[in-house]
């Protein structure tokens, strides 16, 4: 069993109801169990030129699941539920209906042509780092450190949407059973 963070985001379309669906697709496949969700945030699109106000503003979110299924099986099952939203790939970092990326599974590190664990650029993104902390407030980024600490030195240019979790249940992350102390 491991512990996959999965970052959600879109900019086309009726966003936040495709985060929502996505989360919802994502609990829903086999061998996931849900663990904890974040709220969803807004922030300016980026693309390989950088920050660009006149692109349609993002929608991002976390959601954190316990899976038996190994990490590429779990990517290939993302795309699967990409695909159902309509999304094509043409532009990379171009304007999308919805985009699905692992950001961490455990404290693995995985180096394939298709994946790689944990995700390059989560350290660099507030619209990732922003909600995971949402979900976990223990997040810790494998070799980079607390996700509160990575967050507060990036700066926090993430707008919170006022909206419920994007899964109602469970709402938080507990720390797995082996991780527990007592005091
Ligand atoms: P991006 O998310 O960078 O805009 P895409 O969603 O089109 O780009 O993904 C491009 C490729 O990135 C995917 O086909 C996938 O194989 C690869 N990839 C590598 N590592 C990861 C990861 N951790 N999460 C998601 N995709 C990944
Ligand atoms: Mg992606």
């Amino acid at each position: 069993m491991s512990r996959v963070v999965v970052a959600l985001g879109a900019n086309l379309g009726d966003r936040g109801s495709t985060l929502r669906a996505a989360a919802e697709a994502v609990a829903a496949l086999p061998g996931v169990r849900p663990v904890a969700s974040s709220h969803e945030v807004e922030s300016v699109a980026v693309t390989l030129d950088g920050p660009d106000d006149a692109k349609p503003r993002y929608r991002n979110a976390v959601v954190i699941v316990d899976t038996d299924l190994e990490p590429q099986a779990f990517l290939d099952a993302l795309h699967g539920i990409e695909d159902a939203h309509g999304r094509t790939r043409d532009v990379r970092w171009g304007d999308r209906t919805l985009d699905l990326d692992v950001v961490a599974v455990d404290d693995l590190r995985i180096d394939t042509a298709t994946l790689t664990v944990p995700h390059p650029r989560a350290a660099e993104r507030a619209f990732v780092l922003a909600p995971w902390l949402d979900a976990d407030p223990a997040a810790v980024l494998p070799g980079a450190g607390p996700v509160a600490d990575l967050l507060a030195a990036l700066g926090d240019d993430t707008e919170r949407v006022d909206e419920p979790r994007l899964l109602a249940e469970p709402t938080r992350a507990s720390a797995p059973e082996r991780n527990v102390t007592s005091a």
